[in-house]
């Protein structure tokens, strides 16, 4: 009995947890006298369910800072070192960095287009914030950072990377995630013979931390209950219909990346028939959608590329390998709909200069995020703190997210593909496939 439970994959647990949260939620709000603003009801979600889902979401919180350092750090060095192999690691580079900037562009057009977080009502969405204005809550968030003694140049070049790092969760993310930009390309020029303790260690702290998460994930079904009961017997249908609205548009914005950047980038700089790429592709596609792991998917993406697309295999296991870590246009496009979405859904207006910081952390966030399972998560709980979302807002998406990890994988390592096609076609195409087209 035990071992079937032990069986069960996490994904469902938290699934069968989001779901129980959702009915129950739903029960306790139609059914108990005054519905959402029944006493008895209020006391519970005050008293039990904000604090096993914020003992939940703490558990995350508290690895978030070594985690992204470590990730970031070593994920740069890569890519510093991939710039030092030359011409293929430039373009690869420069593909990356556009193709990442589009799909956060499209992530974020189709969010400000359909705002799925507006379903709504203002009025209940109130009751959501326990009292606490809106406004007031954004305006805190921003005394906060405007309170520091000795605050970052233009709010990014940290002049103390440790004071950044101890409020990385209430606004000082992007300073930090700046020192370990820094930090990275300085480690990627340090001779090799010392760089290697440090790349070492920090390849240990990575792993500490990505166990951590893992830990903290045994807990996932039960934060998830309690945040997704609490939300649904405040809110209702309502908060239903923006979670289904919500993944309904990442899983097509998605596909518009896949199916229209990638096909015209495939086009005009591959000079290959889209078509004939996809089919090629299949297998690819099925295991990094099986697994909604990049990193596992490598070694069927290294046998696709070769044997079935053809490409050459210096520069296929160069591009992908690196590509794996680094190249996740799927996650900078989820990372940049979902913070917009969790703003919307709590009612907090960002402007367009604050999306267009999500939309640099999203492109930073898609190089500096493990290509494993929800590794996504670690970085949108830290950026959102930084625009005054709430913590516990991440247990509204977490249910959903096994589906929306497995389309995003997929388009992240569909992207490896791409770039690695285009590189070839620019070093002179060393495939003998067929459709040359006019670029
Ligand atoms: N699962 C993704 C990958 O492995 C990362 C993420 O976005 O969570 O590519």
């Amino acid at each position: 009995m035990t071992s079937a439970r032990r069986k069960t994959p996490l994904h469902t647990r938290i699934l069968i947890g989001l779901l129980l949260g959702a009915v129950s939620g739903l029960l306790a709000q139609a059914l108990l006298p005054d519905g959402s603003k029944n006493a008895g009801l209020k006391r519970l979600n005050e008293d039990v369910m904000q604090h096993v889902g914020a003992a939940f979401l703490a558990m995350i919180f508290m690895i978030v800072v070594p985690l992204l350092f470590s990730a970031l750090v070593l994920g740069v060095a890569e890519i510093g070192e991939v710039a030092k192999v030359g011409r293929i690691g430039v373009r690869a580079l420069i593909l990356t960095v556009v193709l990442s900037g589009i799909a956060v562009g499209i992530g974020l057009a189709g969010v400000n287009l359909v705002r799925p977080g507006e379903v709504i009502p203002s009025e209940k969405r109130q009751q959501l914030w326990n009292g606490i204005n809106v406004e007031e809550a954004s305006k805190k968030g921003a005394a906060e950072k405007s309170a520091d003694v000795d605050p970052a140049v233009l709010g990014i070049v940290p002049k103390n990377p440790l004071l950044e790092a101890s409020r990385a969760l209430s606004g000082g993310l992007l300073p930090f995630m700046f020192f370990a930009l820094v930090f990275g390309l300085a480690l990627a020029g340090v001779p090799e013979e010392r760089a290697l303790p440090v790349r070492s260690f920090l390849e240990g702290v990575f792993a500490v931390c990505q166990r951590v998460v893992e830990m903290a994930m045994w807990f996932a079904p039960f934060g998830v209950f309690a945040l997704v009961f609490r939300t649904a017997s405040v809110l209702g249908l309502s908060a239903l219909a923006a979670v289904g609205a919500y993944a309904a548009l990442v899983i097509v914005c998605l596909a518009v990346h896949m199916f229209g950047t990638y096909s015209l980038v495939l086009k005009l700089i591959g000079k290959r028939n889209p078509l004939e790429f996809f089919r090629q592709v299949r297998s690819v596609i099925v295991t990094a959608f099986a697994t909604s792991s990049s990193n596992a998917t490598l070694p069927e993406a290294l046998r696709c590329a070769q044997e079935d697309v053809g490409l050459p295999r210096d520069t296929s296991t160069f591009v992908l390998t690196v590509g794996a870590t680094a190249n996740q246009n799927g996650t900078a496009l989820f990372e940049g709909i979902t913070i917009l979405f969790l703003a919307q859904f709590y009612g907090i207006t960002l402007d367009f200069g604050q999306q267009v910081t999500v939309m640099g952390l999203a492109i930073v966030a898609g190089i500096g995020t493990a290509g494993v399972p929800g590794g996504s998560w670690p970085m949108i709980a830290g950026v959102i703190r930084r625009f005054a979302i709430p913590a516990e807002s991440i247990g509204v998406v977490l249910g959903v997210d096994r589906i929306l990890d497995m389309c995003r994988t997929t388009l992240n390592v569909v992207g490896d593909m791409t770039i690695a096609v285009c590189v070839d076609a620019l070093e002179g195409g060393r495939t003998e496939l067929p459709e040359v087209a006019e670029g």
